[in-house]
């Protein structure tokens, strides 16, 4: 306890607030349990990742993003959109996502010694808080040679949240770890502070359609013309692109057709855990691998 306060933002600067009225007190208190109930999931280690396939048409699983999770001794499992604001705001997302970064890349290091995983990719979603956080691109960095990983296996995903402030520090940070071989995608991508200015001066190797255009693809026209401007746009700066959100055969063939290649969702795979993923990824790319022969094969009567 006492070293996670190292990480923690003073308190006085987040709950300087009147006592006086009722409501905020009773919010300052939930946010109090909440905050001690995150301290008290980390040194438990109640948090662990899960993993969801990353599908391209022509090769079959490519890699996965790893996903938070919390498992509450109480309340059960806990989605990230519920505690990672408060893991920001309380800086004790630094001890966390250093956790993340090293279970992924540990993960990584696994994959690489077995063939079937080994060209894997593993996505991991980081905040600018953490991006910004002093020692970042060196604690990537020694992660990447403890555990003897390619860089280029490992990919950050960060949001357009993370260029509103601070732009020249961020893409110092990018450009340092770009140059190390670490890839970066720009998740949520459309969503957010879009400025496409700043596009370019990115080091970036992929951009990610949001699942919020991904949702009514096929029946609504903005959200084909939005999905194919992005895959467009990503073309012409040489990034790669992948959506997220693909629910159905009709969402994933309608990206097919405007360009796109690569998909993450429940159509594929639901977020599981680390031997769940493989397990699918050993299936679904076994499948892909004799369809593959069967064209190959019929190539050849030809
Ligand atoms: P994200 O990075 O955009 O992740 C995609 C979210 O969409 C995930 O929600 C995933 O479970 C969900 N998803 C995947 N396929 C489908 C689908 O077909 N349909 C629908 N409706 N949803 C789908 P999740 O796991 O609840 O994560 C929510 C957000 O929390 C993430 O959005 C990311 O911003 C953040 N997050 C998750 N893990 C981490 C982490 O380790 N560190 C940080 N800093 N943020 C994280
Ligand atoms: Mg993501
Ligand atoms: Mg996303
Ligand atoms: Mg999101």
């Amino acid at each position: 306890q006492a070293e996670l306060a190292m990480y923690k933002v003073k308190e006085s600067g987040r709950n300087n607030i009147s006592f006086y009225d009722p409501q905020m007190q009773i919010e300052i208190l939930q946010r109090k349990q909440m905050e001690s109930d995150l301290e008290h999931a980390i040194i438990n280690d109640e948090f662990s990742l899960f993993y969801q396939a990353q599908v391209s048409n022509n090769n079959g699983v490519i890699g996965a993003e790893a996903l938070l999770r919390w498992f509450h001794p109480k309340q059960g499992i806990i989605y990230p959109d519920n505690f990672i604001p408060q893991l920001e705001e309380t800086g004790l997302i630094i001890p966390v996502g250093e956790k993340i970064l090293h279970d992924g890349c540990q993960k990584l290091q696994l994959w690489a010694n077995i063939p079937e995983f080994s060209q894997l990719t593993l996505s991991i979603n980081v905040s600018a808080v953490q991006l910004l956080h002093e020692g970042f691109s060196d604690y990537i960095k020694q992660l990447v040679a403890r555990f003897e990983i390619k860089p280029g296996r490992l990919k950050l995903e960060i949001t357009e949240s993370i260029f509103i402030e601070n732009i020249d520090a961020t893409i110092a940070v990018m450009n340092e770890l770009a140059n190390y071989g670490v890839l970066f995608s720009l998740d949520d991508f459309g969503t957010g502070f879009s400025s496409l200015c700043y596009l370019k001066s990115l080091p970036l190797a992929q951009l990610k359609i949001d699942k919020s255009f991904v949702k009514d693809l096929l029946e609504d026209e903005s959200d084909i013309a939005i999905s194919k401007t992005i895959v467009n746009l990503a073309n012409s700066l040489k990034f790669n692109v992948i959506a997220e959100g693909v629910e159905s055969a009709e969402q994933q063939a309608l990206l097919q057709q405007i360009g796109c290649n690569n998909y993450q969702g429940y159509y594929f795979h639901r977020p599981a855990e680390a031997h769940e993923f493989e397990a699918f990824t050993l299936d679904y790319n076994s499948h892909k691998v004799s369809d593959q022969s069967q064209e190959d094969g019929l190539g050849l009567a030809h």
